[in-house]
């Protein structure tokens, strides 16, 4: 195993912008990383130069404290899992399995003693002469790691592993590969566009925007500290709510009322003019399923509640609000990112599951002010 350091790397295809522009990551030995992002920010090119299928322009790319740069891909002992296992129809699970033992030409002795560990490991003793076609997807995913596991290679690396596998058995598979990778203990990194695929897997997240490494940090802290608007609206789901906004002294007027916020967090978007104020849907409730502690620890306010969507353990209120010209050119960028969700003309609220709010309501909605973040709205950063 092998920790992986990637030291101010730059990718440019001929002449055009930086496909990934000066990133600097660091994966601990037997660390799971993930790189996130939306279509096109250079994640997979990334992943591509830790392999060494791809050149890099400039940077080093280190493993197991060896500069790779210049090293071929089967020089790197890297293991790579692709979206489609690319395993072979035609082989058995136990020939998919022991094809890179067979290629380097290891005895027949070693070849069975290998096989027979990793698919124990991988609980596919049973299946070693079934083909791929008779195996679920969730299995194929398990023949495909375990041709990674008797290589002995340094690391893993999955590309969009699950993007072709329905919801039900993506959800399955998150799983399988997180106890795995645990019990195997080995360095993984792991490219995707879904948020929740790394909230769920990793140790740690990457987040790239068009090249550049916006943030890198636990999912936690992903979530409780994103350092700016893009992070903070990629993360979490549904997405973080973004409303133009003031702060007066220690009151944050939204466009449904005023807020009074912590005196720490009202310090730092005074006199600043307007502003984004971040709130995600779980940081709101029905005032009236609260008690009063908690009702005192936030602000209430009253809202025309359009659509409500109940989904059985939580609720949605949807409520329209005015698109603020002040900042709709930040918002309209960042929904271009985000695929389209509508930021900027309506609050979603989440819901305790025994709130009786109903659509066409002007209804009494809570929020917890301590959980409400600004951003600048020329560069996007996080002020709290
Ligand atoms: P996706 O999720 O859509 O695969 P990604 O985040 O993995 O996207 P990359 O595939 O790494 O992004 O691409 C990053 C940028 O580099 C994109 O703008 C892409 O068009 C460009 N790019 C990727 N490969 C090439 C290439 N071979 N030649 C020219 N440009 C490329």
């Amino acid at each position: 195993m092998a920790a992986i350091e990637m030291r101010n790397i730059v990718k440019k295809y001929g002449d055009g912008f930086p496909a990934v522009n000066d990133v600097s990551i660091d994966v601990e030995d037997g660390e799971f990383m993930i790189l996130v992002g939306p279509s096109g920010c250079g994640k997979s090119t990334l992943l591509r130069m830790i392999v060494g299928l791809e050149d890099i322009t400039s940077g080093d790319m280190v493993i197991g404290g060896k500069r790779v740069n210049a090293l071929a891909p089967r020089d790197r002992n890297l293991a790579m899992v692709f979206q489609n296992y690319a395993l072979y129809p035609h082989l058995s699970v136990f020939e998919n399995i022991a094809f890179p033992l067979r290629l380097a030409g290891r005895p027949e002795s070693e070849v069975e003693s290998k096989v027979r560990d990793a698919s124990k490991t991988l609980e596919l003793d049973e299946h070693l002469q079934r083909k791929p076609g008779n195996l679920s997807g969730g299995q194929r995913q398990r023949v495909a790691m375990g041709r990674a596991i008797v290589r002995d290679a340094d690391a893993f690396l999955f590309d969009e592993p699950l993007s072709n596998l329905d919801a039900k058995l993506r959800g399955q598979m998150r799983t399988e590969i997180a106890r795995l990778q645990k019990r195997l203990g080995i360095t993984t990194v792991y490219v995707t566009h879904d948020q929740t695929e790394a909230m769920t897997l990793g140790d740690r997240v990457a987040v790239l925007r068009r090249g550049v490494l916006q943030q890198l940090a636990t999912p936690r802290e992903l979530y409780t500290q994103p350092v700016n608007l893009f992070v903070a609206g990629f993360i979490g789901s549904p997405p973080m709510n973004f409303l133009p906004a003031q702060v007066n002294g220690d009151q944050l007027e939204l466009p449904f009322g005023s807020v009074t916020l912590p005196k720490d967090k009202a310090a730092k978007a005074e006199g600043r003019g307007v502003i984004i104020a971040g709130i995600r849907p779980e940081h709101f409730n029905d005032a009236a399923v609260l008690d009063a502690q908690t009702k005192a620890k936030g602000a209430t306010f009253t809202a025309h509640v359009d659509v409500v969507e109940w989904l059985g353990h939580e609720a949605y209120a949807y409520v329209p609000f005015e698109a603020s010209p002040d900042v709709a050119d930040q918002l309209a960028e960042l929904e271009r990112d985000l695929d389209g969700e509508s930021i900027r003309t309506q609050l979603v609220i989440g819901l305790d599951a025994n709130s009786t709010i109903a659509k066409g309501e002007d209804a009494e909605i809570w929020v917890d002010s301590s959980e409400v973040h600004l951003f600048d709205p020329a560069t996007g950063e996080n002020l709290t």
